[in-house]
This record gives structure tokens, C-alpha cells and sequence, in this order.
């Protein structure tokens, strides 16, 4: 399975060599598609995590014992589907295609599984119907 999440470290916890020991000991490969550090305060990354259910199910509880909060990606990220006009401008800075206008209905689909978390789509919406609640 691969999913994509994302990780809050408190300050006492962005030290640790957590990425290390979820490949080491969870067998769990990762790719970091955004990161935020801050050493005095909060900081966060958004990881795509491949292995199998029961590794990345092991890797989750590990996080938590370290006090590392864990989202899944689409709980953080949303589109307002009552706001948004289907105008495309955001498919035009969307660089993985999470938004991207289906050719048959001509209407903007939203598929976080493929979105990093840029904020690019928040920021050029003309009706704020992205939404980003991770900050
Ligand atoms: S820019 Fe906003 S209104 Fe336009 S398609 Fe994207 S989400 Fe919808
Ligand atoms: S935050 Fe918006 S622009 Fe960035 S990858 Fe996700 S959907 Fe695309």
C-alpha cells in the first residue's frame, strides 16, 4: 500500500531520527514532498509512505509513541465543492495533476492522492474554494 500523510512534530520530538527508524525497523519506504521546520515551534512534513498494511500500520503506532501526530493527507486538504466554479485555473499550477479538468465533463477533479500539499491551488483560486487546514 502507499499512502500519503501528514506528520506534526511538536518541539521536543523534531530531533528524533524518526524517518530513519520507519525505514529500519518498519521496512517502509518514503518520499518527502514538503517539510516545514521550525525548531522553536510546530513543524510538519508531508511524507507518500509505501510497505505493507501491517509495517505502515506499525509505523503509525511508533509515531504516536513518540508523540508525532498523523493525518492522512485528504483530512488536511479539500476542495469546498459548493464554491467551486470549475473555472480550471487551478489545474494550471497543479504540477502533479491532483486537479485536472475531466475532458468528458469539463469539470475540475480533485484527486488528493496525487497532491503535496504546495498550496498553489489556495492561493489562485479566485473563490477560495481550496482548502488547506494544516498550517
Ligand atoms: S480555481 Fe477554484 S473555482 Fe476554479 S476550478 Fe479550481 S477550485 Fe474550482
Ligand atoms: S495543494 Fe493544490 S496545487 Fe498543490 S498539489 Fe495539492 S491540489 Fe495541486
Amino acid at each position: 500500500m502507499k499512502k500519503r500523510i501528514i506528520l506534526r512534530f511538536k518541539r521536543n520530538t523534531i530531533d528524533k531520527p524518526v524517518v530513519y527508524r520507519l525505514v529500519k525497523d518498519f521496512d517502509l519506504v518514503f518520499n518527502i514532498l514538503r517539510a516545514t521546520i521550525l525548531p522553536r515551534a510546530e513543524s510538519m512534513m508531508v511524507m507518500e509512505i509505501e510497505g505493507t498494511e501491517e509495517n505502515f500500520a506499525k509505523g503509525i503506532e511508533y509515531l504516536r509513541r513518540l508523540d508525532v501526530d498523523t493525518e492522512p493527507i485528504e483530512q488536511d486538504i479539500s476542495r469546498d465543492e459548493t464554491r467551486c466554479v470549475h473555472c480550471g485555473i487551478c489545474t494550471s499550477v497543479c504540477a502533479p495533476e491532483a486537479l485536472h479538468i475531466d475532458r468528458n465533463t469539463m469539470k475540475v477533479e480533485f484527486n488528493y492522492e496525487r497532491c503535496v500539499a504546495c498550496e498553489l491551488c489556495v492561493r489562485v483560486c479566485p473563490v477560495k474554494a481550496m482548502n488547506v487546514f494544516f498550517e
